[in-house]
């Protein structure tokens, strides 16, 4: 028994070593990325239920490391979010994709809903504003061309703050949607209380979509429909749960089963086509 409690000491020791290490790297190479340009965006298709045709994109960072090759944006997104380098990752990645945008309609690409990833961290910030409202000037983006993606918690914590920051980008036509609804607080007491215009549906719901019985989805959709907001379900992964969905109310879908995200020049060869 005693060696085995050294064993694991040992081993516990060596993964944190390990962990911290890496966590540390990641904390210094984050803003060498940013100012080296080794983020890239890529784009998930957003299509309607009914007709699976192409509205809009989420945009989801990729980082293309010089030594450690592809990092997931969950093995940095939430170190940088500890470090409050989000801030400044968030800022550059809203500009990149502001930058895309403008490309898109520039080349006649108009009336794509293109969401960005925003942290809760970033969303509070008091600089967030006007932010957003420079680079809405920087790119000349057309109004209502922004939807920002914030999950619940970053919303709720502080109702009267969100409001706030919600009309203050309501002249720039920004749209905001909430993201792994019903992961979070649940509390639905809130909802009504802010100005958000789209609900997305968490992976989690849509993972339990192998039958019929969607008691929990079909509550969240018609939650959604008095409140007028569209809905969004994320982690669309088979036909069933896809089928299932058709026969509800659910505007909009996202998911492995039609597309995964890609670049962005493969991406805007799939507006308005069906998948
Ligand atoms: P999220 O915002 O909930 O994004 C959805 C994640 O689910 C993405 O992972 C997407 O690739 C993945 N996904 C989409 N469809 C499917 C499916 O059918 N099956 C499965 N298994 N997964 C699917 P990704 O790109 O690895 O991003 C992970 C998380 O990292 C995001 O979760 C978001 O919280 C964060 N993130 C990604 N990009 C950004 C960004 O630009 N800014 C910020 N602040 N956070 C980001
Ligand atoms: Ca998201
Ligand atoms: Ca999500
Ligand atoms: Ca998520």
């Amino acid at each position: 028994a005693k060696s085995t409690g050294r064993g694991q000491v040992k081993f516990f020791n060596n993964t944190m070593r390990k962990k911290l290490k890496s966590h540390a790297d990641i904390e210094n190479d984050l803003q060498h990325g940013i100012e080296h340009n080794e983020f890239e965006l890529y784009f998930q298709p957003i299509f309607s239920i009914q007709h699976c045709k192409v509205i809009g994109f989420e945009a989801l960072v990729r980082w293309h490391h010089p030594s450690k090759g592809f990092v997931a944006p969950n093995d940095f997104i939430p170190i940088a979010e500890s470090t409050g380098q989000i801030i400044n990752l968030d800022l550059h990645l809203l500009e990149l994709a502001a930058k895309q945008i403008a490309a898109w309609q520039q080349q006649g690409k108009r009336f794509l809903r293109i969401t960005v990833n925003v942290s809760s961290r970033h969303f509070a910030s008091v600089d967030f504003i006007s932010q957003i409202h420079a680079i809405y000037n920087k790119y000349a983006l057309e109004l209502g061309s922004l939807c920002l993606e914030i999950t619940e918690s970053g919303l709720i914590e502080n109702l009267e703050l969100a409001t706030k920051i919600i009309e203050g980008l309501a002249p720039l036509k920004v749209k905001l949607c909430l993201d792994d609804f019903g992961t979070g607080y649940s509390s639905l007491g809130y909802l009504h209380q802010l100005p958000i215009h789209v609900l997305k549906i968490d992976k989690s719901f849509i993972d339990h979509l192998t039958d019929t019985a969607t008691p929990l989805v079909d509550a969240i959709l018609s939650l959604a429909a008095s409140l007028k907001l569209d809905v969004v379900a994320e982690g669309i992964e088979t036909q069933e749960q896809l089928s299932i969905l058709q026969k509800t109310q659910c505007d909009f879908g996202q998911g492995f089963l039609k597309a995964k995200p890609m670049p962005a020049a493969q991406a805007i060869l799939l507006i308005d086509k069906p998948l």
